[in-house]
């Protein structure tokens, strides 16, 4: 990721113009003056068929952006969400449904893409994709991520795959399962509540996460499928911990806090009424701004593999997480790709101190063990130390 500087890089830093966003932070904050549809009667949608949109969540800078950085690039590791009930966590990632970016689906049982032939051979495929990819027959077409929710009452067997019995019994056949994190491969998996999950799902879930891949084993017979998706956890430390070692496995950690401002919490107020009262008319009036995200989501992502961090940068955002004492090489890594999100998002190919210091909180924090060990009280003083530290890096540019 990190290679030497080039200078040509950057005069093709500010090219496109195609939308009245010029950053994907001027789009979200954009909204704060949107006029509200009135509230009609509803043409017989139900409320639950539409998601409240995207854009229309008030304030809550950090989650939104989160959330775009982790579908803009999914190798930050996925997202954390940590807070009270009803601080529109559930609401914002559902809302996610309307601005999901294409992507190549494979057309195989197993989850074979053409890129695995291009990095491991024809053997990483099933043999029938090796015979279609021969032939020159597609593996796969362009389709849209899909938004799947774990349900916590799902068994480990739910997740990562069991036996096909139905097909053992009519068939005398023995075929695993797809589990539902192989149907999780290249979209996004949400888990509310994940601190309530079973430790072996959470930690079957996160392997897979990491690695991409998982393997099943069921007696005689085993099955490997890609599990390349976004991760997306959701939980209200109240109701029960998270093991500390989950939340360094998450790449971004927002804290998720109620909104303080009188004049935000009654915007917040008109903008769920107007949407309870004529759903489709809120999803309308935010069509255009919706539309936009969406392509700006996916142009981000087509420049991604071109967004480079330069070692300049790079150097001493290692030194300072080094200074906050922070051991787990995960941090530099989802703070690098979260920042090349970033920059990919505003349009340029060079990562800058800006970009770091934009995304540094939301993968910095809660990563060093003496303070997972009590976050919630030990978090003001988390997140003045690394404000200090983070200004020092601006200044010594
Ligand atoms: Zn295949």
């Amino acid at each position: 990721m990190t290679v030497p500087e080039n200078p040509a890089e950057e005069s093709e830093s500010k090219e496109r113009v195609a939308h009245p966003f010029r950053t994907l932070r001027e789009l979200v904050d954009f909204v704060s003056g949107k006029n509200l549809p009135t509230p009609e009667t509803d043409e017989g949608l139900r409320s639950e068929s539409l998601p409240f949109p995207f854009l229309a969540i008030v304030g809550q800078k950090e989650m939104k952006l989160a959330l775009l950085i982790g579908l803009i690039n999914p190798s930050v590791g996925g997202i954390l969400l940590v807070g009270p009930r009803g601080t529109a966590k559930t609401t914002a990632v559902r809302s996610l449904l309307d601005i999901l970016p294409k992507v190549e689906r494979s057309l195989c049982y197993y989850g074979c893409l053409p890129e695995d032939i291009e990095m491991n051979g024809i053997d990483a495929v099933c043999p029938d994709c090796a015979k279609k990819f021969a032939e020159g027959s597609p593996l796969s077409a362009l389709d849209r991520v899909r938004l799947i929710e774990l349900p916590l009452n799902s068994r480990l067997d739910d997740v990562v795959g069991g036996i096909d019995e139905r097909l053992a019994v009519t068939h005398e056949r023995l075929r695993v399962r797809r589990g539902i994190l192989a149907q999780a491969d290249r979209n996004l998996l949400y888990i509310d509540e994940i601190n309530l999950l079973a430790d072996d799902i959470v930690d079957a879930i996160l392997d897979a996460a990491a690695q991409g891949s998982y393997t099943v084993r069921r007696g005689p017979i085993s099955a490997t499928y890609h599990a390349r998706f976004v991760l997306v956890g959701s939980m209200n430390p109240e109701e029960g911990r998270l093991r500390p070692q989950i939340l360094d496995r998450f790449g971004l950690r927002v804290i998720v806090r109620g909104l303080d401002s009188l004049a935000e919490r009654l915007e917040a107020y008109r903008r769920v009424q107007a949407y309870l009262a004529n759903p489709r008319g809120m999803t309308i009036s935010y069509s255009e701004e919706t539309l936009s995200a969406a392509e700006e989501i996916q142009s981000a992502r087509a420049r991604l593999p071109k967004v480079i961090l330069p070692d300049k940068v790079a150097k001493p955002a290692i030194k300072l997480v080094r200074k906050m004492g922070i051991d787990s090489l995960r941090a530099e890594i989802s703070w690098f790709e979260a920042a090349r999100a970033y920059s990919a998002a505003d349009g340029r190919n060079l990562v800058t101190v800006e970009d770091l210091h934009a995304v540094a909180p939301m993968t910095l924090r809660l990563r060093r063990s003496a303070f997972m060990a009590d976050y919630f009280s030990s978090q003001g003083g988390e997140e003045n130390e690394m404000n200090t530290l983070l200004n020092s890096l601006k200044r010594n540019k």
